[in-house]
């Protein structure tokens, strides 16, 4: 077990199963451990550092899907293995428990295993994301030392080249079937948009066939080629956005799988009558920018999340400060002390405002989620 002693009590990672657990002081004293000066002050204080450290370990990506992101190209910026296990080592004495390699086509890097490797040598526990382009017998194995291999995935033949504009399902297909055959645990991502969102569980049964044992949703970003109109024929419409609970709540009786969210789908949970401590206790939260996650960039640059503009270079310190430093104090401004109608919201404490880049893009970094459909409904003038 990995401790991390916090003003609350201490966060654990379990050796026995993939899970990070917050123990709260009583818990912590009776392993025998005492908080010294962190708990000279209040629970609620800042925690320490980060839990999660998204990293891009290649901006090269041969794919090129209409709505990336990170608008990784064929000749995208590549950093040398000791730049990339430097930037480990660092958050690994930061105390981050878990690094999320991402790219770019993290596959398209020939040392993407002792990257993972390395990471293990740190404690550190890493997960990959891949389109798997580029995936073998070969390279499936040497995934094997990754906690979990998340293949995006948004569907059969014609749903994948709606959301991705080139049809790659038969790619993501095959390396399920070779991550499946290499003994890998994997997981498929698939991005909700508004021309799929019908298709959604005829693309998770196909991909829980392949083996896949989790699926994790995510919400379209207005990021880096996804803007736009692009991003305006994505985004869910309010009716779909009310659907998404009601959908979650299908899948989690559908099969023997996990179903998670992405930060960005919480406000989703709005539309419906959720208790908030239950979302909570089962670590659904929302935007955790700059808090609990931050980003590294493939030049070395460190930001509040993936999809958000480079706060600070990297650093140990900028890692451990970066909830204190002022970029990030702006970008969560508006989670810290957001105006109506999230400020009077049940789900605040685990929604804390929506996604940030949303709302940057409907026009205001410190404005509600302009998709939330409580937000909407009190523009309307219906909020009950
Ligand atoms: S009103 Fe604000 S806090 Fe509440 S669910 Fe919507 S975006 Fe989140
Ligand atoms: S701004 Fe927040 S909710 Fe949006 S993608 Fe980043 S972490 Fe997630």
């Amino acid at each position: 077990m990995r401790l991390r002693v916090e003003p609350f009590g201490a966060w654990a990672r379990l050796d026995s199963v993939p899970a990070l657990v917050a123990l709260d002081r009583d818990a912590v004293r009776r392993l025998g451990i005492d908080g010294g000066a962190l708990w000279d002050g209040p629970e609620d204080a800042p925690e320490t550092a980060p839990l999660e450290a998204h990293v891009a370990v290649t901006s090269r990506c041969g794919a090129g899907c209409k709505g990336c992101y990170l608008d990784a190209t064929p000749d995208g910026a590549v950093p040398a293995f000791e730049d990339v296990v430097g930037r480990l080592e660092a958050l690994a004495r930061a105390g981050i428990f878990t690094v999320a390699f991402g790219g770019g086509e993290p596959l398209s890097r020939e040392d993407l295993g002792a990257l993972g490797a390395a990471a293990r040598r740190l404690k550190l526990s890493p997960v990959v994301t891949t389109s798997g382009i580029g995936m073998t017998a070969e390279r499936a194995r040497e995934l094997r030392v990754f906690e979990q291999v998340n293949v995006s995935y948004d569907g059969a033949s014609e749903a994948y080249r709606s959301v991705r504009g080139f049809d790659g399902a038969k790619i993501a297909e095959r390396a399920m079937s070779l991550l499946a055959a290499a003994a890998v645990p994997f997981g498929i991502n698939l991005v909700l948009t508004r021309g799929t969102f019908d298709a959604v569980e005829e693309s998770v049964a196909r991909a829980v066939s392949l083996g896949a044992r989790e699926v994790q949703l995510l919400r379209f970003k207005p990021a880096g080629r996804g803007t736009g109109t692009q991003y305006e024929a994505a985004r869910l419409d309010e009716g779909q956005a009310r659907e998404v609970v009601p959908l979650l709540a299908r899948l989690s009786g559908a099969g023997n799988f996990r179903v998670r969210i992405d930060c960005a789908m919480v406000p989703y949970f709005s539309a419906h009558d959720v208790d908030p401590t239950l979302l909570a206790r089962y670590g659904v939260y929302g935007c955790e920018a700059g808090r609990r996650l931050l980003a590294v960039t493939s030049d070395g640059s460190i930001s509040p999340c993936s999809f958000a503009a480079p706060a600070a270079p990297f650093s140990e310190r900028t890692v451990r400060g970066l909830h204190r430093s002022l970029p990030v104090l702006a970008f969560r401004g508006h989670a810290d002390s957001p105006p109506a109608p999230c400020s009077t919201c049940a789900l605040r404490s685990v929604c804390r405002g929506g996604c940030r880049i949303v709302a940057s893009h409907a026009g205001s970094l410190s404005a509600p989620d302009p998709e939330c459909p409580r937000v909407l409904a009190h523009r309307r003038g219906s909020l009950a």
